[in-house]
């Protein structure tokens, strides 16, 4: 994104709503840190300037991630889906992809303010992938690792900032305490926050046996329960 320096009229209207805190006022005019800029597009679609100094610019790869990432109306050019486009862990049971002895993980990274660097997002991936999880195939952050084995992801955009990327993907529950714990560990290197999803499938007894196993480990968490109501039919019908 950028500012036009013969349109602005310097009045400041635009700068609360930068998420990332990237405008701000130059000699004479407003102007964005180009490093910082995520393009995710809320001060154009704000409306906030009086007089539409703003221009959106379509970036080459590697930049073009940055909107792919964080502006909800560009689709990702690997999935087709837009936002953070995945159809993320709470749509496991519908397509199941989730099985019975198995726990899924989505790892947020970036927050508005904070934004994250794949170079972070890398830093993760690499760590799990070490143990043998299963990146989601349908995701964009898998789409964009050289390699899903190892979790490296390209070179050419680790420095790209975004306003938030999500790993997904899946384990055997009886790796749960070791993921859970080289997780906690990669997540000390990482200049950024994240949060994690733990999916679990509910028992025929209505426990959760992530549950447990989180409160064995000392782990904080928040139990929530997603119904889909009429947004798709279980595909999953028993058995691995
Ligand atoms: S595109 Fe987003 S991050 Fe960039 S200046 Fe506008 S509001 Fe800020
Ligand atoms: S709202 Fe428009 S005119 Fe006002 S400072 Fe921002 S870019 Fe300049």
């Amino acid at each position: 994104m950028k500012i036009d320096p013969e349109l602005c009229i310097a009045c400041e209207a635009c700068i609360p709503y930068c998420p990332m805190g990237a405008i701000s006022m130059g000699d004479d005019v407003a102007a964005i840190n180009q490093d910082e800029c995520v393009e995710c597009g809320i001060c154009l679609r704000s409306g906030s300037c009086p007089v539409d100094a703003f221009v959106e610019e379509k970036h080459p790869w590697p930049r073009q991630i940055r909107a792919e990432f964080s502006n909800p109306t560009v689709p990702h050019h690997s999935t087709g889906i837009a936002g953070r486009g995945t159809e993320e862990v709470k749509t496991n049971e519908v397509t199941g992809r989730l099985k019975p002895g198995w726990l899924a993980f989505a790892v947020e990274f970036g927050r508005p303010v904070t934004g994250a660097r794949f170079r972070d997002v890398d830093t993760v991936a690499q760590a799990l992938a070490k143990l043998g999880v299963t990146f989601e195939p349908i995701n964009p952050v898998t789409a964009l690792m050289e390699d899903t084995k190892t979790g490296k992801i390209r070179e050419d955009i680790l420095n790209e900032k975004v306003l938030s990327a999500i790993i997904e993907c899946v384990f055997p529950r009886e790796k749960a305490p070791e993921v859970l714990n080289t997780l906690q560990e990669a997540v000390k290197k990482i200049d950024t926050v994240c949060s994690v999803d733990l999916a679990d499938l509910v028992e025929p007894d209505e426990s959760v046996p992530a549950e447990k196993m989180l409160d064995e480990m000392g782990i904080f968490h928040r139990i929530n329960g997603k119904t889909n109501v009429g947004f798709g039919r279980p595909k999953y019908k028993g058995g691995n």
